[in-house]
């Protein structure tokens, strides 16, 4: 951070000599840009990049006096991505192996592990969906460890015996705020029955750093006790959740699979639907009506879905998976047939490896099911747009847009090789999933910029 307001001093004084730029601008000449929106490249443009924002975008030769230039080669430059929906401190193999077999040592530093992956896979921004305070985010923004921004949810919130809920058979009983759970002890949840438990819940996360809060309220597949079809929370208890959130001027995101809690969300002023798996026609009017945006893993509909640890290891799972597939079959259909503001998310419970290939594999299927332009968006603008929805007050990147390369906009940038509007591949999307190889970073990905510093170069 000290470097950043020395960089930011000698700009200023610069500025008052004649208009330069510092020496650490980049200029990006030949690069055709996409621009996080258009379903077309703008093609041979310019970007210039002044300290940690985008300056200017330009068909133009910009002239860009003492920055250094980068030749892009006709390769294509694009917003760094962003994961709609991670967990980056659930990375044990499953939620058990988690909740009996992870301190928080462990759990602490495969998530840095996880975070230095997901920068060098070009996931410059991360709107973690519950299990992590904001310690992490706090760690990386302050230059020791890599990894994207971080907008972190803190502990999921819910009720007994709900997805957020982390006791095995036999913990004890006394069920106050979860904290028998080793889950409720480290903050990964908090388990609430009441209306005044929601709030304190909610108002414990947000004190802790939260930019958001992540609710459970519906049942899930990964977990034990609640079946997928579980109405977890009821209107007014959700609603009890989104006034916390509308006090600090920030939204609740919410988990949910069947049509009534779809609904009830909405109902409730939800900003963001987590799965959404009974997407219709109905829910899809709610949302329009109330601005709402829906981000869900698309592995929920890959044909190596058994395949998954963390479900098979469990076989109240296991058979939750087969009812679920089958009852989320109008899914696919209905996303094409309405368009809903979608944001990309890949969900992953586990670690490095792992959570690689599950992320590579989500952008094959999105783009198989959406096609590249809307999976693009989604991992892009739409995404942040999403993450923005933390208000001006609690955003930690308040000074410009994310997902979009645009004037203003902050400087997390992609060099790719390719036109990922033709072929997803150049930014990881690969058709195995399990199988696949393990990888060390993404080849064609050549450049990763983030806050205007360069992660890597292998142009
Ligand atoms: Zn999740």
């Amino acid at each position: 951070m000290k470097y950043r307001t020395l960089k930011m001093s000698v700009v200023a004084v610069s500025c008052s000599l004649a208009f330069s730029v510092s020496a650490e601008s980049i200029l990006f000449t030949n690069v055709n840009v996409f621009d996080g929106k258009k379903d077309e490249l703008l093609e041979n443009y310019q970007v210039l990049v002044v300290d940690n924002k985008i300056s200017k975008v330009s068909s133009e030769a910009i002239s860009a006096q003492g920055a250094k230039v980068i030749d892009g080669k006709g390769m294509t430059l694009m917003p760094g991505l962003i994961e709609g929906h991670g967990h980056l401190q659930m990375n044990g193999t499953s939620l058990p192996d988690i909740e009996n077999n992870r301190n928080w040592e462990e759990l602490a530093a495969r998530s840095a592990a996880r975070a230095n992956s997901a920068l060098l896979s070009g996931f410059t921004t991360w709107r973690d969906a519950g299990g992590m305070g904001a310690g992490l985010k706090k760690t990386i923004d302050s230059g020791e460890l890599i990894g994207p921004r971080i907008y972190p949810s803190g502990a999921f919130i819910g009720p007994t015996g709900s997805h957020a809920d982390f006791r095995n058979f036999n913990t004890p009983n006394e069920t106050f705020y979860g904290h028998n759970s080793s889950g409720g002890r480290l903050g990964m949840s908090c388990t609430a029955d009441s209306i005044g438990d929601i709030k304190a819940c909610a108002r414990q996360n947000y004190m802790q750093g939260a930019t958001q809060i992540k609710l459970m309220s519906s049942g899930g597949v990964a977990s034990s006790f609640d079946p997928w079809q579980l109405n977890a929370y009821s209107l007014e208890e959700l609603q009890a959740a989104v006034e916390v959130a509308d006090a600090y001027g920030s939204y609740a995101m919410s988990h949910a699979y069947s049509k009534v809690s779809l609904l009830r969300n909405l109902e409730a002023g939800v900003k963001t639907l987590e799965h959404a798996f009974m997407f219709d026609k109905d829910v899809y009017k709610a949302m329009k009506k109330n601005d709402a945006y829906m981000t869900t893993n698309m592995t929920a509909f890959s044909p190596y879905l058994g395949e998954i640890e963390a479900i098979n290891s469990n076989p109240a799972s296991a058979r939750k998976a087969k009812t679920a597939q089958a009852a989320f079959g109008n899914y696919i259909d209905n996303v094409n047939k309405y368009k809903p503001k979608l944001g990309f998310h890949v969900d992953c419970v586990g670690g490095v490896a792992a959570c690689e290939q599950q992320a590579d594999h989500s952008i094959y299927l999105s783009g198989k099911f959406f096609g590249n332009h809307y999976t693009l968006i989604s991992m892009t603008s739409v995404n942040g747009e999403i993450v923005k929805l933390a208000g001006e007050v609690l955003d930690p990147y308040f000074e410009g847009k994310l997902g979009v390369v645009e004037e203003g906009a902050y400087a997390d940038l992609l060099l790719v090789d390719g036109n990922p509007l033709e072929d997803l591949s150049v930014i990881g999307a690969n058709e195995k999933w399990f199988d696949a190889p393990k990888r060390d970073g993404i080849e064609t990905m050549k450049i990763i910029m983030k806050d205007g510093v360069i992660y890597k170069n292998t142009l």
